[in-house]
């Protein structure tokens, strides 16, 4: 990669592990979604200091806003000397709780043997904070270059995104022509590229039963009975067939690469909740939450589709069995195509800085790159972020200052290749 550019990164070393030190320090835990304004404002404050122009936009109204926890976005733009494309960083700034099992404070962002810890220390503090350091430096080395660089930091993510990148999409921050490339740096490791994810569908199932005294069972019927011939079924026949669809995305790790379900939850009878001995009832519901993955080689209504086959077939073969299905969440597969402006410009800054060709992945779950291209319409989106995967959520999570200084490179040679055009 262009030498300059490298050596103007490498200087700012420690810069870019006390800017991932500080922004961990903000306790941005989703939920409730604390201290969401002071990250933002920090965020603010150091761009504003490069001359960015920046916004902050509240989703009002989204799940969770309230003033004690106000869901605050910032959006920061920098407009070059001529016109040309905008690449948009995208990192949300919100962290799950720390959780127990922790050998550092898990909101102090320790330095030790060249990591930082610290809860969003690789899940994406470590990523924000690359992206900044890497546009910084690009515009630095290239005062004159044209088109746009926008970095933003957005909430709730953890939570599905609707007072983030949903809110903003919704309003037009994710769409052509304010934007043209957008990339999350999600901790995908530093030499992989995430063209994407697998789809999502939550559903509530509920068997319905009859209330009866508990000493007369046969006088009423048990919903719980009901969902135990559900879960038999599903164990007979569903499991099996899902374990068999393959797919063509390369999901990481290897398991998710093929249908599968979780079963979430089940609730029936008497909650836990109360005290003293249960009250003797034949309970007449039970409910199960299932998170099903699915593929591009499936459609949602399919995946569906095979449920209700499976809950009909109990219709018919057991007596008094009925059900109600109720959508929860429905988030469609989706993914980049390998030779995506976005996706090709990084794979050449992988290329450059360490002389390989990039892996290609697609993420086991979703993140906010649904929303980016789903309400925002712009298909050249990727995940590409220094950290590893398998860190994130966990006890003692870090990120590693060589993987940031070199992702960083890798997004700024991006950044050269999108905004100047230059290389092949
Ligand atoms: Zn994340």
């Amino acid at each position: 990669m262009d030498e300059r550019l490298s050596r103007t990164i490498e200087e700012r070393t420690d810069e870019l592990a006390a800017l991932a030190t500080d922004l961990i320090r903000f306790p941005t835990v989703n939920p409730p979604g604390d201290a969401y304004r002071p990250c933002a404002e920090f965020i603010a404050d150091r761009l504003r200091k490069r001359s960015f122009g920046v916004e902050f936009i509240r989703a009002e109204g989204t799940p969770g806003d309230s003033d004690r926890y106000p869901r605050i976005n910032v959006v920061a733009r920098f407009d070059g000397r001529t016109r040309g494309s905008t690449v948009h960083f995208n990192s949300h700034i919100d962290v799950v709780e720390a959780g127990e099992g922790w050998t550092v404070d898990p909101f102090a962002g320790t330095v030790k043997d060249g990591r930082v810890y610290g809860r969003g220390a690789c899940d994406m503090k470590g990523g924000l904070a690359a992206s900044i350091i890497a546009a910084e430096a690009f515009m630095d080395v290239n005062p004159d270059f044209p088109g746009a660089i926008e970095i933003s930091g957005t909430v709730d993510e953890e939570s599905g995104g609707f007072g983030g990148v949903a809110y903003l999409a919704r309003k037009g921050y994710f769409s052509k022509p304010k934007v043209d490339h957008v990339i999350i740096p999600e901790p995908l490791n530093k030499d992989r590229i995430c063209l994407g994810h697998r789809g999502v569908w939550w559903a509530e199932i509920e068997t319905k039963g009859e209330m009866a005294h508990g000493s007369m069972p046969f006088l009423g019927d048990c919903a719980v009975r009901h969902m135990g011939a559900v879960i038999r079924a599903f164990e007979e026949e569903l499991f099996p067939a899902l374990d068999q669809k393959r797919t063509r995305m390369p999901v990481v790790p290897e398991g998710a690469r093929r249908s599968t379900m979780n079963i979430n939850a089940i609730h029936g009878g008497q909650t836990d909740d109360y005290s003293g001995l249960p009250s003797p009832n034949v309970p007449d519901s039970c409910r199960m939450v299932i998170d099903r993955r699915f593929l591009l080689e499936e459609t949602l209504a399919e995946v569906k589709d095979e449920i209700v086959t499976v809950l009909d077939r109990l219709k018919e073969s057991r007596k008094k069995f009925d059900y109600t299905i109720r959508d929860v969440m429905e988030v469609l597969p989706l993914m980049t195509e390998r030779d995506a402006p976005v996706a090709a410009a990084v794979a050449e800054g992988i290329r450059e800085v360490f002389g390989r060709e990039p892996e290609y992945v697609i993420s086991p779950g979703t993140y906010d790159q649904k929303h980016v291209t789903r309400i925002g319409h712009l298909h050249d989106c990727i995940a590409y972020g220094p950290g590893i995967l398998d860190l994130a959520h966990r006890p003692d999570e870090w990120v590693g200052i060589t993987d940031m200084v070199e992702s960083a490179k890798v997004m700024a040679v991006g950044l050269d290749r999108l905004l100047r055009g230059r290389g092949r």
